[in-house]
């Protein structure tokens, strides 16, 4: 077996994704998850070679889940195929423009940048940690969710509030899903063969957490997500934006505390707040077909904002060539897409409704009927292969 394929680690504070992929030819040779992890009932499964299979860890956190995959790529033989391993990580601060290969001072810059995602920086040091230890022979590389937001200008990235805690302490919009911005626009180029160097895109991630981003001539200059992944859109349990004074009137109000109304914002708002169904779209498109009045208004809410904002992401663009949808709503959801794309005809979309339900389930392509002066499609985002095709261009 030639030894060119890239273990990815995306490691959370209770589950650890992983995949090895092949980055020349974007091959998924397996994939799987670690959750529950530190809990009684943890377990990896994972797919390979078109099989579901799983083991449980008896309890084990990150460490065990780790030595765990390296036992089971080894009973596999996909261990000595693996050139290095790629590592996800959510904030890169200032300090990161682009992926990198982990030394100690990188190590020491992801500790840096706690204070700006403190759930998730740590959880993905624990799992650097843990790949080092059980992988002491690879070269590792970082993957930055923020770094492709960079080039973002000062205008766009500037909170108007006082100055220095900018300065003292970073406050400002730093955006993420940047992995996947950087896979979709260079997507959308082949796709519809525009040089990216002359381009105005316009991106829509919508998983479970969603954003949108403008790319321009292929570099981002604004994005909806802020100093964490809260600002911006109705996410399935985010709110997105609020006003400020959100916090005093519940503090007020309700009597909750700071990290209550933190986690209320989080966790248990956005599409899931105001259906006090689901967050899963899904489940909510479902209801709202069967006339639930909450359902339906919390759809009617995420679309507004979604294209109130895409719309404001075509001022940072200056005009826009294509709007991309992607993400688990973005690539499957023909319902989101067409009121999105509808309240956008103002840009020059005008959505073809067969192409709309053409492109789901997998499919990728142009949702736009030929005369439309702007085009909309929809692109299969692949997260881990950027990160592969990142990794095996530091270690080359
Ligand atoms: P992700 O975080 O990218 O995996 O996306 C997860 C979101 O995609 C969930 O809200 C799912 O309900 C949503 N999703 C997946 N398939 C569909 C579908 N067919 N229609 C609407 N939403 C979907």
């Amino acid at each position: 077996m030639s030894k060119e394929n890239i273990l990815i680690i995306n490691c959370g504070s209770s589950s650890l994704k992983f995949a090895v992929i092949n980055p020349s030819n974007g091959d998924e040779i397996i994939s799987g998850i670690a959750e529950r992890l530190g809990e009684k009932e943890s377990f990896i499964r994972w797919k390979f070679e078109g099989n579901k299979e799983s083991i449980t860890l008896d309890g084990g956190a990150h460490d065990a889940a780790v030595a765990a995959l390296l036992h089971m790529l080894e009973e596999k033989g996909l261990k000595e195929g693996i050139a290095a391993v790629g590592h996800r990580v959510v904030h890169g601060g200032e300090t990161f423009q682009e992926s990198c290969l982990i030394t100690e001072e990188v190590i020491q810059g992801i500790k840096d940048c706690i204070h700006l995602a403190p759930l998730h920086n740590p959880a993905n040091l624990t799992g650097i940690e843990a790949a080092q230890k059980h992988f002491p022979e690879l070269p590792m590389s970082v993957v930055f969710d923020t770094s492709f937001h960079q080039t973002m200008p000062a205008e766009a990235y500037t909170y108007a509030v006082p100055y220095k805690f900018y300065s003292e302490k970073g406050l400002r919009r730093y955006g993420m899903h940047g992995t996947s911005y950087r896979f979709v626009s260079q997507r959308v180029c082949e796709m519809l063969g525009m040089e990216i160097s002359n381009s105005k895109i316009v991106i829509a991630h919508l998983g479970n957490g969603a954003s949108c981003a403008a790319v321009l001539n292929g570099e981002s200059v604004d994005t909806t997500m802020g100093l964490t992944p809260l600002e911006g859109l109705v996410m399935g349990t985010r709110s997105g934006n609020v006003d400020p004074n959100v916090f005093s009137f519940l503090n007020k109000e309700y009597g909750y505390s700071l990290d209550e109304i933190t986690d209320i914002l989080n966790k248990k708002s956005g599409l899931l707040g105001i259906s006090e169904l689901s967050n899963d779209c899904r489940v909510v498109e479902e209801a709202a077909a069967e006339g639930h009045k909450q359902a339906t208004l919390a759809l009617d809410v995420f679309c507004y904002v979604l294209a109130k904002q895409l719309a404001g992401m075509a001022v940072a663009t200056g005009g826009v060539d294509a709007l991309a949808f992607t993400g688990g709503i973005g690539e499957n959801s023909d319902l989101i897409r067409a009121k999105v794309v509808k309240a956008l005809s103002f840009l020059g979309f005008d959505l073809d409704e067969e192409k709309n339900l053409a492109n789901r389930f997998g499919n990728e392509g142009v949702i736009s009927t030929d005369g439309s002066r702007a085009t909309a499609l929809v692109v299969s985002t692949n997260e881990e292969l950027m990160i592969a095709q990142d990794t095996a261009a530091l270690i080359a």
